[in-house]
């Protein structure tokens, strides 16, 4: 199997400006420097998967102002695909202002436009034209209307397409999305959002950051009164530490080898779940040490995939590095296990430089990172 990236989501020109210090309420701050960047989750997402040499199709929108034409010369640069990207009449091309102090500290207002008049109808027709997509990926986030993600979802999956929600912003995502998706892929702060809880410890006495994050992300997978849950796997990324995966054992996203590590007696509760990741994690075990280490309860396979090392700059894009990677991999048909290192390695890779879209690895920097770490094809 071999098939498609198709992206739907947003795209953005980034305005940044560095300033002496961010301006108080009806202040005036002159001086400082201005830099433009490409942005939006969906084109970072798109040339993520793009630079990693899959064919790849963006499905979101621009307005009819000069911005338009920019954002559209940038995606088709980096090989995306933009013949299904709209220019909508009347609409401005969604911007992000982002002013920066001398500290780092920054202020940011998006202004959606075009991304948030995007339409149901034409996402459909889109994704009907494309005809079936067995063997493609469709990678959804949340910075589009909410309504044009669930039927992405929905069209996505019908056509046969593995489809992905990464939640991002998740402000607004009900419980109800969950069901929609093969995969999801929250950071640790939008899993908190999701479940509407805080981001940091619950109190409860989790061993590590992916214990802790193994425990929430059930929730994610369980079903409730809004419907059922996430249908095969939640991949919780947690910066620096690494990502921890749920996973049903059906799942068809290829074995995860039952190496060292696996715990043989299943955990029913979620309090066993943690128990299970934090053993899969501490064991370390060969499986845990090229980055797989699975446990799991009765109905679910955990594990976790530390983070890689290196010198990072600038954690900007991490999550889109990593979802594209992501989608990249599993278009090419590997296992998720091995899907997910891949993803791990890029958005480190992706810290190591400056920028948000300008920090996605090409597929010879991937390449050469996984063989100096020896990080391996098979899970
Ligand atoms: P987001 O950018 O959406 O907040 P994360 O910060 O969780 O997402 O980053 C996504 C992935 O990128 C992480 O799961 C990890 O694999 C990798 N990553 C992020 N920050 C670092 C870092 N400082 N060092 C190494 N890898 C990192």
């Amino acid at each position: 199997m071999s098939g498609r990236v198709i992206v739907v989501g947003s795209v953005n020109i980034d305005l940044v400006a560095r300033v002496p210090h961010l301006p108080r309420p009806g202040e005036t701050v002159t001086g400082g420097s201005y830099e433009r960047h490409h942005g939006g989750k969906g084109g970072n997402q798109a040339v993520a998967a793009a630079r990693l040499r899959r064919p790849t199709l963006f499905i979101g929108a621009a307005g009819d102002d000069t911005f338009e034409k920019e954002v559209r010369r940038a995606l088709m640069s980096e090989r995306v695909d933009v013949s299904m990207m709209a220019s909508l009449p009347g609409q401005a091309t969604g911007v992000a202002l982002i002013l920066v102090d001398a500290t780092g500290e920054n202020q940011i207002a998006v202004v959606p436009g075009a991304n948030g008049a995007i339409e149901t109808g034409y996402v459909r027709d889109c994704l009907a034209r494309l005809g079936p997509l067995s063997g493609d990926v469709l990678l959804v986030c949340n910075e589009v209307p909410l309504h044009v993600v669930r039927e992405a979802l929905v069209c996505g999956h019908a056509a046969g397409a593995t489809t992905i929600l990464n939640p991002a912003p998740a402000t607004g995502i009900g419980r109800s999305i969950f069901g929609l998706a093969d995969i999801v892929t929250p950071n640790r702060t939008e899993l908190a959002t999701l479940l509407e809880t805080e981001a940091d410890r619950t109190g409860r006495q989790a061993e590590s950051a992916a214990a802790d994050a193994a425990v929430r992300a059930k929730v994610l997978m369980d079903a409730g009164s809004e419907g059922p849950g996430v249908r095969k796997a939640a991949i919780v990324t947690l910066g620096a530490s690494g990502v921890v995966v749920l996973e049903r054992p059906d799942s068809g996203l290829g074995a995860v080898s039952a190496a060292a590590g696996e715990r043989a007696d299943p955990c029913e509760d979620a309090d066993g779940l943690a128990a299970g990741v934090s053993a899969g994690i501490s064991a370390g075990t060969p499986s845990a040490a090229s980055g797989v280490g699975p446990s799991r309860d009765g109905r679910l396979r955990v594990w976790e995939v530390p983070a890689n090392r290196v010198d990072t700059i600038d954690t900007t894009g991490a999550g889109d590095a990593f979802c594209g990677a992501l989608a990249a991999a599993l278009a090419e048909g590997r296992p998720l296990a091995e899907a997910v290192k891949r993803a791990v390695a890029a958005g480190a890779l992706a810290t190591t430089r400056v920028g948000a879209r300008e920090g996605m690895p090409s597929a010879a920097e991937l390449t050469a990172f996984l063989a100096a770490r020896q990080i391996g094809s098979s899970a």
